[in-house]
This record gives C-alpha cells, structure tokens and sequence, in this order.
C-alpha cells in the first residue's frame, strides 16, 4: 500500500479525548476515529489488525471443530422477553423504536432459537457454533476507547450438548483454544477462575491482561498462576492470637477519635489489637460485621454468606440500632445477629466501641463478652500477602477481560424449548456452553501491552504490514527508482509492505511516523547508502539497525519474518 494514496491520518499530538495508551496510540496511528462516544470507525490500518486477529480465531475455532455463522444483530424483542433478559439487560440493551426489535449484546437467544428448530435427536449433538460479529451494548461509561464501545466486534462461541460429559469436553476445547489465540497474538495474559479438571470444576473462566485501564481488581500469584476476582480471592494472613490471659472491660474516654487510625493514635496501640465495628441492614435486619484492624468488609463476601440484599445501615439507623454514630459502635452489650471475619477468631484484649459516642472499650473477650457470633471470610485480599496455594506474594491490581468461557447449562435452552430427545426417547434441553472474545479489545490490549514512548510496536502476526518501507529523498530519481521496484519485489514475494513514497513528507517526519505506525521492519531507502548499494534496515522492536546488500534484502527481510 502507498502511503501518497492512502487514507492513514496520523497525529502528532495527543487527542483530548483520549487518556489510555492504547487508545491515544490508535488514534494518532490513524486506525481508528470516534463517531460518537462509543462507537468507532475502524480505518484500513485498524482493520487490517483486526482481520489478522480474527483469521487467528477463526483457525483455532476451526480447529476445535468450530462451525462459522453469522447471526443477524437486529432481533425480534419477544425472543429476548422469553429469556427474561429484557428485564437483565436493563439499559445496556439497545431498543429499536418504531419497532418490537432490540440489538444483539450476545447472542444465546439467537442459538438457542436456532436449535429448538433444527436439533431433534442426541444424534445431532454436539455442535459448536461460533461467529465473528457485532455485538450492541448501551455500555454507561463508554471510554478507553475500543476497549469498552457500545458496538463491538465479537467472537462469540456456543457449544450445544447432549450430556454434562459433553459440555466439559466443549469447555476444555475451548479454554485451550483460547490460550492459543491469546499466545499467538503474542498477548501475556492470565487466567481467572480455576481451570484445573473439567469434571466438577470451575463453571466459568476469564481471559484477563494486567492494565492500569483495567476496571476489574484482580489477585495474582505469578508462581502458580493462582487469580481471582478481588470480590472473591483469598489469602494465607495472620489471625489475631489469643493472649494468654484476659484483661478486664474498660470503657475509655476517646473524644473525637473515630477511625481505627485515630484511635491507635489516641491510645498508641496497633491496628491489630482493634475490631472495627461496622453495621448492615440484610433483608431488613441490622447485622454488626467485625473486621480486624484496617481490613475493608468485602461485600460481595458478605453478600454471598447471606444470599444477596445486604447494605450498609444508614447513620440515623446506626444511632437507632446501637445508640451511637459510626465510629463509636462495638459488640460488647449489642443487641441482635454479629458476624466476625475469620481474623478475629475467639480474639480477646482487644479495643472497640462503647455504642456510646466518644466513648470506647478496650479488654474485650469475643468468647467471653459476645455471645453467639459467626466467623466468616470476609476481607478484601491486598498486595503483598500470601498465596492461598504456594505462599508466594500477591499482586494485586486492575485488569482487562478479554476473553470468557462459561458452563451455561441449561437456561436459555428451557426459556426457548431447545430440546432433544435422548437414547431412550426422553425430551430434554440441550446443554449449552458460551464462550466470548472482544476482538477490538485484543488489538487494545496488545498495544497496552506492546509500546513505547515512539509509538506501537507490532509482532510479525498482527502488524498491519510486514514492511514499513521508507524512500527519504522521493525527488532523488535513484532514491525513487530503488525504493519502486523493492516495493515491486516485496510484493512479488507476498510480502505485506507499507510503502511511503510521498514526495514532500521530510525524512525526520517519515521516521517519526514510521515508529509511530510500528510495523516490525523499516527498510530506509536513502542516498548515501545508495551509493554503496545498499540500503537501511531497521527493527522497530529494538531499534537494531544494520545495512543490506540491495541484492540480499529480500532474503534478510523473509528470514526476519520466520
Ligand atoms: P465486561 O465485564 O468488560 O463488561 P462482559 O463480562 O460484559 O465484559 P462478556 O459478555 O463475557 O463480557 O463478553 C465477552 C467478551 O466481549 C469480553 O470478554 C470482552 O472481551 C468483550 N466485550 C464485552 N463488552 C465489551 C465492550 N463494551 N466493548 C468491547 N468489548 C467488549
Ligand atoms: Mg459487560
């Protein structure tokens, strides 16, 4: 491709409207443009990108014996209403208006309609059904670019099956399918969810990358590959040990002291001797939740020990509850259901509030003064504790999902009479699995992953073009003649190559660009090399240069690209 015909608008500057790498990067490098917050245009740059990733899926999904299709996006609402996911999907599903119609998000409805009219028998199972294909999703905060748009391309992969047996099967298919897109693509990810043994295990696993432009809180062991969703992950800690011998109760006079900081302060103790008290209200019950020291109430924990519906009490229910404000409240005297995390086990000598304001106790017995509480997991994981599985550190950060498989069951099969009739001639639903990757989203996360402060810096397998070919001086008629017939003969050679043979472009500027753009092998054609016969070769990577016998480039540049 020519770059004096082409429509490739870089920019020099950083957009306003972008504040992640590889969003900044993708619009300077003329890829992609905004039309509107969430929806992007994809520029032949981009989409070259996005072809190579998709033909990199499309290989492994036919490998695995994955059928292609391409389902329609615009859908008759009352498939989606048989679901319930109208109602589930809230305002991140598009409406058509004039009318019943919505716009894809996924596209189980779709398969399982699909199978309800054409699967009959188990002889028909398994199937797995896979398409690359846009997906709409009224995302609220749209921004990082492509990362999250409110359309977007997505593999999307469904295994349909006769037995438990079957669908473990189509998940392990699919979990090895998707490491060896993510490798391919050259992207250092890792995995969420336990994938060890299909039988019995995990129901549901999560392709994720590291990224500061991550909206997920992830937990990660690099030596054992333990992750988990920071909701969930756990850790090896400390619990608070119990002293020998147990002090008297006594109330102490803490004015203003409200945080457990504070009060450490105050009494110049440490966080460890403190139980911080903090009060919800689950299915309109107060239930008072200890935690050890500065250790946040994970509320997704709490929410699963108590079946969901659980919030923090409001402060004139505080007052209510235990007769003082937040920061004064404890569980010596308190009235009603008290959880603990499982840190504070049967701890004693320990400070807390009085449920009187100001006012503090210290001394505290959890087997002798608090009767009736349960202990349960219930912090957040931080950076620096031990693994649950190999006591190496934890790191904890944000991340990325990329990719995810997931054991449907039998759901959307019910909601849609997708059945089969079995071996003995029973009726039953079809197993179903569904497994998705953002495509946009894998460019994105490469480049996060895969720049510097020039530009992006593509592998050989998703760059755009092999060859960033550059002639410096075009007016030089040897410069131009020269840079012409290797363009010629890469291509004779199905080399991809992108070839800047502007004439008024300066040389200075044409480098700038040609690291910004990042195609892994610049050949700079200029005069004095010329003069030798030869001509320039750069690895964008590296920033390795040398200079090749004109005669020779062509087998240097196929070596380079083995
Ligand atoms: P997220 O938690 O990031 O919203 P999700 O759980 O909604 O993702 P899925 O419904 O599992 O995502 O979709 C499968 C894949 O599609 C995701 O792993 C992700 O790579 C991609 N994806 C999801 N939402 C978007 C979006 N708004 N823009 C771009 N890609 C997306
Ligand atoms: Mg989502």
């Amino acid at each position: 491709m020519k770059l004096s015909k082409s429509f490739v608008p870089t920019l020099k500057e950083t957009p306003n409207e972008a504040v992640v790498t590889s969003h900044i990067l993708m619009l300077r490098a003329g890829m992609i443009r905004m039309l509107s917050a969430g929806i992007y245009s994809f520029l032949p740059l981009g989409y070259r990108v996005i072809r190579k990733i998709s033909e990199i899926i499309r290989e492994e999904m036919n490998a695995i014996g994955g059928q292609e299709f391409h389902f329609p996006g615009l859908n008759p609402k009352e498939i989606w209403e048989q679901t319930g996911r109208v109602e589930a999907f809230g305002d991140t599903l598009f409406h058509v208006k004039n009318r019943e119609y919505v716009l894809a998000p996924t596209h189980e409805e779709i398969v399982a309609s699909t199978a309800k009219n054409h699967i009959q028998s188990y002889k028909d199972l398994p199937q797995i059904w896979y398409q690359i294909q846009t997906k709409y999703r009224n995302e609220t905060r749209p921004r990082s670019g492509v990362i999250r748009g409110r359309q977007f391309l997505m593999k999307d992969a469904y295994t349909l099956d006769a037995t438990t047996e079957g669908l473990d099967k189509g998940y392990m298919l699919h979990d090895q399918a998707y490491r060896n897109i993510f490798d391919k693509c050259g992207i250092d990810y890792f995995v969420v969810g336990a994938s060890s043994g299909a039988m019995g295990g995990a129901g549901s696993e999560e392709f994720m990358i590291k990224s500061d432009a991550g909206e997920d809180t992830v937990a990660h062991c690099t030596k054992c590959g333990y992750a988990a969703n920071l909701e969930v992950a756990i850790s090896k800690i400390d619990s608070k040990l119990r002293d020998d011998k147990s002090e008297e109760v006594k109330e102490i006079s803490t004015p203003n002291v409200k945080s457990i900081d504070e009060l450490c302060e105050f009494l110049k103790i440490d966080e460890t001797q403190c139980a911080k008290s903090r009060v919800y209200i689950a299915d309109e019950k107060p239930v008072l939740v200890l935690m050890l020291g500065n250790d946040e109430v994970n509320e997704v924990k709490l929410q699963k020990e108590f079946g969901g519906n659980v919030r923090p009490a409001h402060p004139e229910e505080l007052i209510e509850i235990t007769g003082a404000e937040a920061g004064s409240i404890g569980p010596v005297k308190y009235q009603g259901r008290i959880i603990a995390d499982n840190r504070l086990k049967d701890a004693n000598n320990l400070y807390s509030g009085a449920n009187k304001n100001d006012f503090h106790l210290g001394g505290i017995d959890l087997k002798r003064d608090v009767k009736g509480i349960e202990y349960f997991d219930l912090r957040f994981v931080s950076s620096g504790e031990r693994c649950p599985n190999c006591n190496n550190k934890l790191d904890v950060f944000t991340a990325i999902e990329l990719g995810h498989i997931f054991k449907l069951g039998t759901k959307y099969s019910e909601a849609l009479g997708a059945t089969f009739l079995d071996e003995d001639g029973n009726e039953k639903p079809i197993i179903m699995g569904s497994y998705g990757i953002g495509v946009e989203r894998v460019m994105a996360c490469y480049i996060e992953q895969h720049n510097d402060e020039n530009g992006i810096i593509w592998n050989k397998t998703l760059t755009p073009f092999q060859v960033h070919l550059m002639g410096l001086n075009m007016k030089n008629e040897d410069v131009a003649n020269t840079s012409d017939s290797i363009y010629e003969k890469l291509i004779s050679e199905n080399i991809e190559v992108l070839y800047d043979d502007r004439i008024d472009a300066q040389a200075g500027y044409k480098f700038k660009e040609a690291d910004l753009l990042g195609m892994p092998i610049q050949v700079i054609v200029g005069n004095k090399k010329l003069n030798e016969n030869k001509v320039e070769l750069k690895l964008r990577a590296t920033g390795e240069r040398m200079d090749v016998d004109i005669d020779e480039l062509i087998s240097k540049v196929q070596e380079l690209l083995k």
